[in-house]
């Protein structure tokens, strides 16, 4: 592709789509690969398929009206962005913080796109949310408020159609209320229209904790590419929710040491591995503060007040909790202090900054959209157990998600090779992401 048409291109969405940095930012990576597409494919300039991948095909903004505890209403407002659904039903997550807004939604709608073609199954992409908080609100009002947010979206779904799953304040709980609200207003038991489900109604194993194992299965894979393991590895986790739990589990049976853990109060460090029952129980069961593993832990454990989780000497980085948190003057600390791999659990935690850094250093970089792909991929293994109304056991979805991430880190490393920037997972993932989108919408012409 001629270098012009992508940085028009750019320009062109920067100016459609005003004050949406992180949405650029998520196309100005994609895009930033694709020159290495060079003149390989005209077919794809000559369709305009990315001015059109760039553009989401449907974009809902919804009114979320709730009352509290109080009696008083509340008003919030619910997203929903179809971005792509050329190699199927929209597919991804649903954001509940207060700071979602469009631009935040498109950036996880994008990249969503070239992730969900990552893992080879029938997925187009899509994400959703609103700027609700569910931080301190009793159990009703998390249920008023799904309640009411699924009232408007449910006319938006269906399991060929648009099917959304959990992300950042969404887990079983927030499922739980939307997927009976939908079962309400529809008379339909749809168990395909929503993923992350509880295992009595049609949730599937490992689905909980597949985007934290797929991430921890990546680094390993990565490791082994550099003649590495995980064994006897120091691991740096940012976050402490359903990504960074499982991460870290998987981490130990890897035969790494978990180090740390953070949210957004601050981080702790447990130089004697992070004790996971404990961090569960606060976490998980209490809904409680990480500040307090600190306490309950004792021995060498330590609490930092908003201090940054990077400081912290490490040999491997997983993070795992949201956009930017590792920016240039992290990447360099971490570079400085030893770190061999970095594997995105979170959706673009890593700075473009950040990034460049790494490269200059030669630490491989594991982009979100290939490392924490397993949690949509095993969101796609609920679909069809719920196609074909069957459960299958832990081992065998675990061995799934398992290949599913090998294949990713292959198909990365040889699409790198391929187009001529070997061990650049980034250029692999995109490039490997984006043509089979491409040649699918060249497939239905123009739609
Ligand atoms: P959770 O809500 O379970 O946990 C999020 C964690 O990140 C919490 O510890 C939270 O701390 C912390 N966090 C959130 N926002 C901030 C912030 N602004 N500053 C510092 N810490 C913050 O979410 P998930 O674990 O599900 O998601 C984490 C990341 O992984 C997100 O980027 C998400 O998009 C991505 N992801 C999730 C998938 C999934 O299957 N769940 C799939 C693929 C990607 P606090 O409680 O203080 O807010």
């Amino acid at each position: 592709m001629p270098l012009e048409t992508i940085d028009d291109l750019q320009e062109k969405v920067i100016a459609r789509n005003p004050a949406e940095p992180e949405f650029h930012q998520a196309v100005r990576e994609v895009l930033s690969s694709l020159r290495a597409l060079g003149n390989r494919h005209p077919e794809y300039a000559d369709a305009r398929i990315v001015a059109q991948m760039c553009e989401p095909e449907r974009q809902l903004i919804f009114r979320v009206p709730w009352v509290d505890d109080k009696g008083q209403v509340q008003v919030n407002r619910g997203f929903r962005v179809e971005f792509n659904s050329a190699l199927g039903p929209y597919k991804g997550g649903l954001r509940f913080h207060p700071s979602v807004n469009l631009g935040i939604i498109k950036f996880l709608g994008f990249e969503q796109i070239f992730k969900n073609s990552l893992t080879g199954l029938p997925i187009g992409g899509g994400k959703g949310g609103a700027d609700f908080d569910p931080h301190g609100k009793s159990d009703d009002e998390v249920m008023r408020f799904c309640q009411s947010f699924m009232t408007e979206l449910y006319r938006y779904l269906g399991e060929y159609t648009d099917v959304p799953a959990g992300d950042i304040g969404v887990g079983s709980r927030e499922i739980g209320y939307l997927f009976g609200q939908y079962k309400r207003i529809t008379n339909r038991y749809e168990s395909g229209v929503l993923t992350g489900k509880g295992l009595s109604w049609g949730g599937s194993l490992v689905r909980t904790e597949a985007t934290g194992y797929g991430c921890a299965i990546f680094a390993g894979e990565m490791l082994a590419s550099i003649g590495g393991s995980f064994d006897g590895a120091r691991v740096g986790v940012s976050g402490s929710g359903n990504v960074a739990i499982y991460a870290i589990e998987k981490v130990h049976q890897l035969g790494g040491l978990a180090v740390t853990a953070s949210d957004s109060g601050g981080y702790v460090y447990d130089p004697d591995g992070i004790d996971l029952d404990l961090l569960k129980q606060i976490k998980l069961e209490e809904r409680g503060r990480i500040s307090e593993y600190a306490q309950r832990r004792g021995g060498n454990a330590k609490y930092v007040k908003n201090g940054c989780v990077w400081e912290v000497p490490m040999d491997i980085a997983l993070p795992c909790a949201t956009q930017n948190e590792l920016d240039g003057k992290s990447a360099a600390k971490l570079v400085k202090n030893g770190l061999r791999v970095v594997a995105e659990g979170a959706n673009m935690p890593c700075t473009h900054d950040a990034v460049a850094i790494f490269a200059d250093a030669g630490v491989p970089y594991g982009p979100g959209k290939a490392a924490n792909a397993g949690g949509v991929a095993t969101s796609a293994l609920e679909m069809q157990q719920n196609a074909e109304r069957d459960s299958w056991t832990f081992e065998y979805t675990e061995a799934r998600l398992t290949q599913i991430m090998k294949n990713i880190h292959e198909t990365c490393l040889a699409t790198a090779d391929k187009y001529n920037h070997p061990g650049n997972y980034a250029m692999g993932a995109n490039i490997a992401g984006f043509r089979k989108v491409a040649d699918a919408m060249l497939a239905f012409g123009v739609v």
